[in-house]
């Protein structure tokens, strides 16, 4: 009876080990290939995710951390959620920053008035209400800067770097300031993180230190840095005249929602999944990153009306306030940490043609999730699942050992046409594309919620 009794306790350990040992990308394909073929269907053919993504931004618009707009989108979402069939829909508070953008006006004064387009950055200071006026220095590099180190003093410099990717830009929106003060400068802007212009102004964060007089940081559009520069290489010295009304407030309250889809055997084991739901304050963020909250959720809807449901528990995640300050990435993480999470997944990078999921686990993770590759190529020939993943949001859950996925999409270029202005609107979105992104997660993050244990390692 004692024997009888030890096998049982121990007939579960033993199917799962010999289970684990065996999942590979064939047993996936095997597995899988039916549901996901038909998830891949339901996806490709639903036509209301494009249709709630532009109703979510002309509603809501804007949705930046602190104000009114977030929070409504956030209780609209709280209730279509809840219709949608989705359990435990709830918000989690989130202090936010609170800064606010106010007024902004600027202009070239010298050698002829001209008003040029202004946004200072996230977390930039002000100019207390009053206009400042002052020479311009142009450089292109913080080497140039320094080579010009001397001339620097009262003048506001204008960073007119070339455009080379977002990741080169970005150095001069969060050191722009700081480098240009030190050497005595009054104010700083810079050409929009963009490859094209039409007179946009693209903002984002920037970042001051202690020690450091803080001056206002903002950009300006990419062909008023080209006029600047073409009038100082002719020997111009051209003047700006700026008032910035920004102010920083005091934090307030906003939340992480969370929504989920029951698990059928281990409701308590979760695949979190989502993207930010807060935008900057000069767009909508059709982009980003209102397609990576409405993506995962379609992607669930998708698997609740064929009527599959995975082992485990899919939560859906609109992490807050990844645009300044990650507080919703940190709160979520610290919130649930003692929660058994198997994976991860922020969809945050756009919304063009699918090229990849990518997988933060170990070389196991990777290749028992390759068995789908051929059925996401029939939708996106580019596409593959690759190592290496993550996110803002996701990123301090990952420092808690849970393994980060994300999906990659080929937006190069085009993507910071939009990013972070008011151009990013629901018509650059393509339904087609939003479908395809829908897909591919719905697939992953099935199989994943559904495999029977395959990490070794957490
Ligand atoms: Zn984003």
């Amino acid at each position: 009876m004692k024997k009888f009794v030890l096998i049982l306790i121990f007939l579960p350990l033993l199917r799962n080990a010999s289970i684990s040992s065996e999942i590979d990308s064939a047993y996936v394909y095997n597995t899988y290939n039916t549901i996901a073929k038909r998830l891949i269907m339901q996806s490709m053919n639903d036509s209301t995710a494009w249709e709630t993504l532009a109703f979510f931004c002309d509603t809501f618009g804007p949705r930046f951390s602190g104000s009114k707009e977030l929070n409504d989108a956030l209780f609209w979402a709280k209730y279509a959620l809840e219709r949608d069939s989705f359990v435990n829909v709830r918000l989690e508070k989130v202090m936010v920053p609170n800064w606010k953008r106010n007024t902004e006006e600027a202009y070239i004064t010298y050698p002829r008035n001209k008003r040029i387009n202004i946004s200072a950055f996230g977390g930039s200071v002000g100019t207390n209400g009053i206009y400042i006026e002052a020479p311009v220095i142009v450089v292109n590099s913080f080497d140039e800067l320094k080579e010009k180190s001397q001339l620097v003093k009262g003048k506001i410099v204008v960073y007119n770097f070339p455009y080379k990717g977002y990741g080169n830009g970005v150095q001069f929106r969060f050191w722009g300031a700081v480098r240009a003060a030190e050497l005595g400068a009054v104010a700083s802007l810079m050409r929009s993180i963009s490859p094209i212009g039409f007179h946009k102004t693209h903002t984002g964060m920037t970042q001051y230190v202690d020690t450091i007089n803080k001056i206002p940081h903002a950009a300006i559009s990419m062909e008023d840095a080209a006029l600047l520069q073409r009038l100082q290489d002719r020997g111009v010295v051209p003047k700006i005249k700026m008032m910035l009304n920004c102010e920083t407030r005091e934090d307030t309250i906003s939340y992480n929602l969370v929504a989920e889809y029951q698990g059928r055997t281990l409701p308590n084991e979760y695949v979190a999944m989502g993207g930010h739901s807060d935008s900057w304050d000069n767009t909508p963020g059709a982009h980003d990153d209102a397609s990576g909250c409405i993506a995962p959720w379609f992607a669930i809807k998708a698997m609740m009306e064929l009527g599959y449901r995975p082992a485990r528990t899919l939560r859906l995640v609109w992490w807050v306030n990844e645009e300044n300050g990650v507080r919703g990435g940190k709160s979520y993480a610290e919130e649930h940490k003692h929660e058994k999470h198997r994976v991860v997944f922020e969809f945050d990078s756009g919304v063009f043609e699918p090229t990849a999921i990518g997988i933060s686990g170990d070389d196991k993770m990777v290749a028992i999730l390759k068995g789908i590759e051929p059925l996401i190529k029939e939708i996106s020939p580019l596409f593959e699942v690759r190592k290496g993943g993550g996110g803002v949001d996701i990123g301090p859950s990952m420092k808690n050992g849970i393994p980060g996925m994300s999906l990659s999409t080929k937006g190069n270029d085009e993507y910071f046409w939009y990013h972070h202005s008011s151009s990013d609107t629901p018509e650059k979105v393509d339904p087609l594309l939003l479908n395809k992104c829908i897909a591919v997660i719905a697939v992953a993050t099935y199989i994943y919620a559904d495999l029977p244990d395959f990490i070794s390692t957490h």
